[in-house]
């Protein structure tokens, strides 16, 4: 690319007197807010960022920046005239962080995650992730796994075919992986699972997740026979893997059928009614209003 393609394809910032501009390329990740001390004290509030390749970052006045080590991992720039913030990068890394305050105010961004949210002060309010593509969250929630005394925290998803009757077995199972890259093999394998059961017209749904190496499974079925031809496909092959290599960590499976299926309760959107929807009665019991369809059991 040549030097002036690259810099009509940049986002240009400056700083407050202009001595000093930033180009930063449009595919740069942001806006991120890092809520912790150091960017407090040194912004006066949150530090709003893009995160770049540091080689992919252009300065012009570059003369003008200071870089002061805010920390042994860290160094800040700030405009040496109007003290501007600037950027942030690490002593040794080849990212570079670069305030979103020196770009155009209507540049079509969202925060979409904050970082360091335990360290805010009270004053604001700030949700860990913002706005964000179903792909972007799961990328999100498998690289920063979080963790409480009580909990770990993952993602989880739902795959439905549309399939109402109630279901006659249920399989749970988990998974662990020994590692991120055996995690990202299993789920390369689920995926296709999931277009095998989509397939079977006995498939009601899989309701499937992860947090951290452990991933698991809940899937419900129309009866057994169903299940077992849609497990006959790819799921075999993983099976081999797993069997037959050094794959997983551990594994357990289990097909269970219910002792009792209770009624399906769906509210009226006219009166505000309770109605039992398993009985397939298209009009609320109550007002005679259409009811809602029924939805799925799993
Ligand atoms: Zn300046
Ligand atoms: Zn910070
Ligand atoms: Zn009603």
């Amino acid at each position: 690319m040549s030097e002036s393609a690259a810099r009509e394809d940049a986002l240009i910032g400056s700083c407050h007197c202009g001595d000093v501009r930033a180009h930063v390329p449009q595919g740069s990740v942001g806006v991120v807010a890092c809520h912790c001390g150091d960017c407090q004290k040194l912004h006066g509030n949150f530090f709003a960022m893009f995160v770049a390749d540091r080689s992919a970052v252009r300065w012009e006045g570059e003369e003008h920046i200071v870089w002061y080590r805010s920390s042994p991992e860290n160094e800040r720039g700030f405009c040496k005239r109007c003290g501007s913030r600037l950027a942030k990068r690490p002593v040794a890394g080849a990212k570079i962080m670069v305030s979103a305050g020196l770009f155009e105010r209507t540049l079509p961004r969202k925060v979409i995650k904050n970082v360091w949210v335990e360290s805010k002060p009270a004053w604001y309010d700030a949700p860990r992730v913002g706005p964000l593509s179903p792909e972007g969250f799961v990328a999100m929630a498998l690289a920063e796994p979080i963790e409480t005394e009580l909990a770990q925290y993952g993602y989880v998803q739902r795959a439905a075919s549309g399939n109402r009757k109630p279901p006659g077995v249920i399989a749970l199972t988990w998974i662990t992986a020994a590692d991120s890259s055996e995690r990202e093999r299993i789920r390369a394998h689920s995926r296709q699972n999931v277009q095998d059961f989509l397939k079977e017209p006995g498939f009601i749904s899989i309701v499937t997740g992860f947090t951290g190496l452990r991933g698991f499974t809940v899937t419900a079925w129309e009866d057994e026979p169903s299940m077992k031809r849609a497990l006959e496909k790819h799921h075999e092959v993983a099976m081999k893997e797993l069997f037959g290599e050094r794959f997983v960590a551990s594994v357990w499976t289990s097909v269970w059928t219910p002792t009792r299926i209770n009624r399906l309760w769906v509210r009226c959107t006219g009166c505000g009614s309770l109605e039992d929807v398993s009985k397939d009665h298209p009009s609320c019991s109550k007002c005679s209003a259409p009811m809602p369809p029924q939805p799925s059991y799993w």
